[in-house]
C-alpha cells in the first residue's frame, strides 16, 4: 500500500501463470514489483506538482523539512489532519471506490455506472475473504494469517524518497519467498507527529486560564486520540491490505478483483478486455477494514502517512477524495 502510479506496470499478468494458487512466478523484475498501491498518487503528483511549486511547497518528498511537525504548527487556520480525518471517516464507500477507479490507469475506458458496480462488487469480494480468513486461520491478526500463508512479514528501514510515497508492499519472490515489507519511516513519522499532537492537546489547560481547562484538554486528547490511529492499528491496516495482494495472487484464477473485466475495444466483434487494477486495491481495502475493524476507510491512511511528509499534498489528496463524496 502507498502512493505511487496505479498504471498496470505492477506486474505483467498476459502470461500464462496456470493454477491459480501458485504462487507468482517472478517474472518480473524489482522495478516492477507488485507494489500494493491503490493510490495511483504518484500521477496524482504529476497534476499537482505545478501548483504545489506556486505555493512554495515541493512535490517530491525528498524535501521532507516541509514534513512531520512543521505544517501543523505554522499554519493553525488551514485544514489540520484531525480535522480531515474527522471528514474523511464520513466519506462512504462509493465515494472512496471512485477516487481509487479515477487513478487507474484505465480509468477513462470505465464507465461511471459500470465503475460503482465494479467498485461494489470488489469491495464486497474482499470482506468475503476477510471473513473466510478469518474462519480458516481462527485469528484476524493478518500477521498471523501471513506466518500461516508462509509469508514473511518484515519492517523495510529505507526512507521513503522521490516522488513514490510506498507505505507497505507485498513481493511475491518465486512462490516460497514471498513477503510483506511495512516500511518503517512513514510509521516513525507519524508516530512522532501522533505524540506531538496529542502532547499539545493536554497541554491546552495552560492557555485557557484555568476553570475547566482540564477538562477541554483532556476531551481534546480523547478527540485526537480516537481521530488518529495508533501506529501499531496502522501498521495493522497496512499489513492486512498486502495480505489481500498475496491472496488475490494465490486465488487470481477464480478472485474477483483478478477476473473481472472492462471493454478496452470491440471492432467487428473482436475485443480486447482487460482487469483493473484499481479492483484490487478497492478490494484490499475493503479487506483490511473488515478483517481489523477501523472507523475510517484504510484508504484515510493515504492522506494521514503523506501528511508527515508533506501537508500540502495530503490537503491535496483530502480534496480530490471529498470531490468525489458531493
Ligand atoms: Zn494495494
Amino acid at each position: 500500500m502507498g502512493i505511487l502510479k496505479s498504471d498496470g506496470t505492477g506486474r505483467r499478468l498476459d502470461g500464462d501463470l496456470g493454477d491459480g494458487d501458485r504462487a507468482f512466478d517472478g517474472t518480473v523484475g524489482d522495478e516492477e514489483i507488485r507494489d500494493a498501491l491503490h493510490g495511483a498518487i504518484d500521477k496524482f503528483f504529476d497534476r499537482i506538482s505545478g501548483k504545489s511549486k506556486a505555493d512554495g511547497a515541493e512535490a517530491s518528498l525528498d524535501g521532507g523539512v516541509s514534513g512531520s511537525a512543521a505544517g501543523a504548527a505554522s499554519s493553525p487556520a488551514a485544514l489540520d489532519l484531525p480535522a480531515m480525518m474527522r471528514r474523511l471517516a464520513e466519506v462512504g464507500e462509493p465515494a472512496w471506490g471512485r477516487y481509487i477507479l479515477a487513478n487507474d490507469m484505465l480509468r477513462d475506458k470505465i464507465d461511471a455506472a459500470e465503475g460503482d458496480e465494479m467498485a461494489a462488487r470488489a469491495a464486497e469480494c474482499g470482506r468475503e475473504w476477510a471473513a473466510r480468513a478469518r474462519e480458516r486461520y481462527g485469528t484476524n491478526r493478518p500477521g498471523e494469517i501471513a506466518a500461516k500463508l508462509g509469508i514473511a512479514v518484515a519492517d523495510n528501514p529505507a526512507p521513503v524518497s522521490g516522488r513514490r510515497a510506498l507505505f507497505a508492499q507485498y513481493l511475491p519472490g518465486s512462490g516460497d519467498d514471498a513477503r510483506i515489507e511495512v516500511l518503517a519511516d512513514p510509521l516513525n513519522r507519524y508516530g512522532t507527529l501522533r505524540e506531538r499532537l496529542i502532547a499539545q492537546a493536554s497541554g491546552a489547560e495552560g492557555s485557557d486560564g484555568g476553570n475547566g481547562g482540564n477538562d477541554s484538554a483532556a476531551d481534546g486528547v480523547a478527540d485526537l486520540e480516537h481521530l488518529l490511529p495508533t501506529v501499531a492499528r496502522v501498521r495493522t491496516l497496512l499489513l492486512a491490505h498486502e495480505l489481500f495482494h498475496a491472496i488475490e495472487d494465490r486465488n487470481e484464477a477464480d478472485i474477483y478483483t483478478r477476473t473481472a473485466t472492462i471493454r478496452l475495444w470491440k471492432v467487428f466483434g473482436k475485443e480486447n478486455r482487460s482487469t483493473v487494477r484499481g479492483l484490487g486495491e478497492i478490494g484490499a481495502g475493503a479487506f483490511a477494514r473488515e478483517l481489523v475493524g477501523a472507523p475510517f476507510c484504510p484508504f484515510a491512511l493515504d492522506v494521514l502517512l503523506m501528511w508527515a511528509y508533506a501537508p500540502d499534498n495530503a490537503r491535496a489528496l483530502y480534496r480530490q477524495v471529498l470531490r468525489f463524496d458531493e
